[in-house]
């Protein structure tokens, strides 16, 4: 199916890490990510930016580039009539990091707000001994300060993913701590199982990142993807 296509055009480019141009793959399994496109000119960049209708943000797509923000690779809040220029700024920082890289593009995307949301980590590690590991925490710029976070064995029962809620410290955050509203449980739990389902289908995935999963009052939004196949 579509999620067999994604991971095999990976593989057949050579390169066994993927971004966000395997978004599709999330979508396949009723993951939400932000309405968005990879695109190739900055001509394309506009054009996305124009069915979305609003400011958009704007991410580098090379698999030579791990964490896109800290080469700059990552503009947010960027108008219409600015993306084409944006889309040149990208690539060119991203051939000031590494002028070899490949750059498979510049995906442009939707908006999420954060102001409402909690950036959480979902993730999975395949152990050797213990199989695929789910881990989910806090994410966004407190993953490596507070080091929040919980793993399980995929694949996971309701149970067990409403368990990983309950695990993590910042539990009382999701739950609508300092007069926030709680964000939507029943989908991130429900997120939880899918990405379970996805990694257990897919032995070839040894690791995957969905960080940050953006967890609002209205569901949850995967605003970032990083895998790597065996
Ligand atoms: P990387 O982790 O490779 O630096 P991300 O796609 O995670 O790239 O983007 C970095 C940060 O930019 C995110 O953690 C988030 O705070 C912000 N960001 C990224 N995409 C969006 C979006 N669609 N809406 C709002 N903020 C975003
Ligand atoms: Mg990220």
């Amino acid at each position: 199916e579509r999620a067999r296509e994604i991971l095999e055009s990976g593989a057949r480019r050579g390169s066994n890490r993927l971004g966000v141009e395997a978004m599709e793959l999330l979508d396949a399994y009723g993951i939400p990510t932000p309405q968005g496109d990879v695109v190739s000119s900055p001509v394309e960049a506009e054009a996305v930016a124009e069915e979305i209708g609003d400011d958009v943000v704007m991410k580098i797509v090379s698999p030579d580039i791990l964490h896109k923000s800290d080469i700059g690779g990552v503009e947010v809040a960027v108008p219409v009539e600015e993306v084409r220029d944006t889309y040149e700024d990208l690539v060119v920082r991203a051939r000031n990091y590494q002028e070899d890289a490949t750059i498979l593009g510049v995906q442009v995307q939707e908006m999420v707000d954060l102001d409402n949301g909690v950036e959480t980590i979902l993730g999975m590690n395949r152990d050797p001994q213990f199989g695929p590991l789910l881990l989910f925490g806090l994410g966004g710029i407190f993953v490596e300060v507070l080091e929040d976070n919980t793993v399980s064995v995929a694949p996971v029962s309701e149970t067990e993913a409403k368990g990983m809620l309950d695990d993590i410290d910042s539990a009382p955050l999701l739950r609508g701590a300092r007069g926030r509203d709680p964000v939507d449980e029943a989908t991130l739990v429900e997120t939880i199982q899918r990405l379970s389902q996805l990694v257990t289908d897919f032995p070839a995935i040894v690791e995957l990142d969905i960080n940050p999963l953006v967890a609002t009052p209205d569901g949850v939004q995967a605003v970032d993807l990083r895998l790597t196949l065996d």
